[in-house]
């Protein structure tokens, strides 16, 4: 072969691997984000799973359960072969498994740390269930852990992609209220004892809280990215029967209020021994809007007064799941921003732990000023 033949083969083979490599890199980043299921409780069953249906960018790749039986039937409902079925022992081997870039946490809230940690010691990309954790410690572990494995760390905020509440959160930026004075939230239900899910949600060491940490997280998050803005300081007042077994270790009633920078107040509540309710209201100088309910999986209501310009609107039903799964398999294949990253969940671990100290002193007032500001504001990042 003389020099020139050659310089001409060795290029054409250049250039035929930089398209073979192209095409690799295209079709990788055309690829679904595989996504491994941690818990098959009943959120996992209920929506998570059937929500990949409905997915563009996200799949489901494995699933991680304690009762083999029952994640083998899901797997093979759902095609996925024997291999894709991990036990909590056998998590760790998900390292070498390249079917799996995100793990999903779906477990009770005391176990989201060290599970958390485990898939990105293992090189994955972590979406945790809310509350991010059980204590602002292992909340912050995450994010430390998150860094330290160069990972995506998001916690399933849902309402944050739910076409209702980003309508909400862009009527507030443009101003469509006048200026915020008052935000009300309401999120409660009646707990059950006797459900094994709702036993772990009122045991203070596996939930981190009851009401508060299950459904008074709605409240917190919704005053945040409606105001967009971080609360200076809390005062929270519980109201709690001990004689009834639910209440024995978390609080049953609690409500709190938050003063923040503009001026403007959040008044709140939680319960788990009320009519179930998931509500927000905001009062601005010129109008008001009410969301009841406002953060269900579906059927959520927004009503108007006092908007000119705006008709009562008619908001378009998604699957909330769906949804956020497949907007972190867009962050991973880096087509969309960061919404709800780790830090986003432990600015609510703190101000549920305010809300708690608050509440343990009568009503005594919590700085919660922790310097906190959001990168990327929902109402901006998502087309709804
Ligand atoms: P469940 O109790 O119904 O399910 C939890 C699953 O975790 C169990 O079925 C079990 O799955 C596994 N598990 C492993 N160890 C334990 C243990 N020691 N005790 C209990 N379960 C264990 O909980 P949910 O599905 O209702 O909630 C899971 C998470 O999702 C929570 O963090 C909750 O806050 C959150 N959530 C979020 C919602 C949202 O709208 N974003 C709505 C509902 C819940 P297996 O048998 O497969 O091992």
């Amino acid at each position: 072969m003389n020099g020139e033949m050659s310089r001409r083969g060795v290029l054409g083979l250049g250039v035929a691997a930089a398209a073979a490599s192209a095409v690799t890199k295209a079709s990788a980043a055309d690829r679904p984000v595989g996504f491994a299921v941690v818990g098959l409780g009943k959120l996992s069953l209920g929506q998570i799973i059937p929500g990949f249906a409905n997915c563009r960018s996200a799949s489901l790749a494995a699933l991680v359960s304690g009762h083999p039986d029952k994640a083998n039937r899901i797997a093979a409902e759902h095609k996925l072969a024997a291999a894709s079925v991990y036990s909590y022992d056998n998590f760790d081997r998900i390292a070498a498994d390249p079917r799996i870039e995100v793990v999903y946490i779906v477990l009770p809230n005391f176990m989201h740390r060290e599970y958390t940690v485990r898939a990105l010691k293992a090189g994955k990309h972590v979406l945790c269930e809310k509350p991010m954790a059980t204590t602002v410690a292992d909340a912050e572990a995450m994010v430390a852990a998150a860094k330290a494995a160069n990972r995506k760390l998001m916690i399933a905020y849902r309402c944050h992609y739910e076409p209702l509440n980003l309508y909400g959160m862009r009527l507030m930026r443009k101003g469509a209220l006048g200026k915020p004075r008052l935000v009300v939230t309401n999120m409660g239900r009646q707990a059950d004892l006797s459900d094994p899910s709702d036993a772990w949600r009122l045991d203070m060491r596996e939930s981190g809280g009851g009401a508060l940490a299950d459904m008074g997280i709605y409240g917190i998050n919704a005053s945040r990215y409606l105001l967009n803005e971080e609360p200076l300081e809390v005062r929270a007042r519980a109201q709690t029967d001990k004689r009834d077994p639910r209440f024995r270790t978390v609080e049953d009633l609690i409500t709190w209020e938050f003063r923040f920078p503009s001026g403007a107040l959040s008044t709140n509540c939680t319960s788990f021994n009320q009519a179930a309710t998931m509500a927000w209201e905001v009062y601005g100088e010129r109008g008001k809007m009410i969301a009841e309910p406002g953060c269900l999986y579906g059927g959520n209501r927004l009503s108007l007064n006092g908007v000119p310009g705006e008709d009562q609107p008619k908001i378009r039903e998604i699957d909330q799941f769906a949804r956020e799964m497949d907007w972190l398999a867009d962050v991973v294949r880096a087509r969309a921003p960061m919404v709800s990253p780790g830090e986003e969940g432990l600015q609510d671990m703190r101000l549920i732990h305010a809300i708690l100290e608050s509440a343990a002193r009568d009503g005594a007032p919590v700085r919660t000023d922790y310097g906190y500001r959001r990168t990327v504001d929902p109402a901006v990042a998502v087309k709804a």
